[in-house]
């Protein structure tokens, strides 16, 4: 009787090691499937400016220009290159945050001075597009944090702000607040809006909601500059390493608003 009773126990952790490695196998396949295709869209993503600036270089050689036609190709051919600078940066940012370990500092950062930072950085995209930034709530709010990447994230929100609502506000708002427990941090604008469809994708590396809108060439749309749709996915590492969440509210023609919260 005991000889069968420890035999049928074996046979129980077998199973149960059987079905533990099963998961384990099945989550290093999904792991290996999201890296081929972050490495996919990586390639794709920086194809686009690479062909634009092999084709414009290669077209300006063909026979002596004037230099207007310089001047533009070089302008174009420059652009390209920024947004390949900015794209490989993103990527290195999400390296970074796939290695698991934390990479921030931890310091006494003032939040209101870093959201009047990245107004002042961004001054010139909210006076292209016709927009007023507005700073609202407290002027002084510390948090423990990484200064340098709470600056990123307010840079992502607020360019994406500005970006997407040229044509549609006059004023993005940033709204600064604090509770008992939490500091938040709200990106409000009067933009298109997005569609709840589109929400829970958001935050998810290389999303966007209009594909074809994406790469505008720079002599087509100047208002709307294309992104990687990474920028999103960075704000939220960057909020989560900080122990924050990120949410979205949105509906179209009402404009969106992007609400981060820290704790105390
Ligand atoms: P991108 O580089 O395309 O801006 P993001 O990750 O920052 O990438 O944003 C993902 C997508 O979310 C964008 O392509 C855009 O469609 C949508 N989006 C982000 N912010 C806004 C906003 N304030 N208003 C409307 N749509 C937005």
């Amino acid at each position: 009787d005991l000889h069968r009773r420890l035999n049928l126990q074996q046979r129980d952790e077998i199973g149960e090691l059987a079905t533990t490695f099963d998961l384990m196998l099945d989550r290093l396949e999904r792991a290996f499937e999201r890296q081929r295709q972050f490495t996919a869209d990586a390639s794709h993503e920086l194809r686009t400016p690479l062909s634009i600036v092999t084709t414009e270089t290669e077209r300006i050689l063909q026979r002596p220009r004037t230099t207007q036609e310089y001047t533009q190709a070089l302008s174009i051919i420059l652009q390209e290159q920024q947004r390949m600078t900015r794209l490989v940066g993103d990527l290195l940012t999400l390296a970074r945050a796939d290695q698991g370990q934390s990479v921030l500092k931890r310091e006494r950062v003032d939040l209101s001075e870093i959201v009047v930072d990245a107004a002042e950085d961004l001054a010139h995209l909210a006076e292209r597009n016709a927009i007023e930034i507005r700073l609202s709530g407290l002027d002084e709010l510390m948090v423990w944090g990484d200064r340098l990447y709470l600056t990123q994230l307010c840079l992502n929100l607020l360019e994406n702000a500005l970006k997407y609502s040229a044509q549609f506000g006059k004023q993005v708002e940033v709204k600064l607040s604090q509770d008992q427990s939490y500091a938040r941090l709200q990106v409000i604008d009067q933009g298109p809006g997005i569609e709840a469809a589109h929400l829970p994708h958001l935050f998810e590396r290389f999303y966007r909601v209009d594909q074809s809108r994406t790469h505008t060439r720079p002599t087509e749309n100047a208002s709307l500059p294309s992104g990687s749709g990474l920028g999103l996915s960075i704000a939220r590492w960057i909020v989560e390493e900080h122990g924050g969440s990120i949410q979205v509210r949105s509906s179209p023609g009402e404009g969106s608003v992007f609400d981060v919260c820290f704790p105390l």
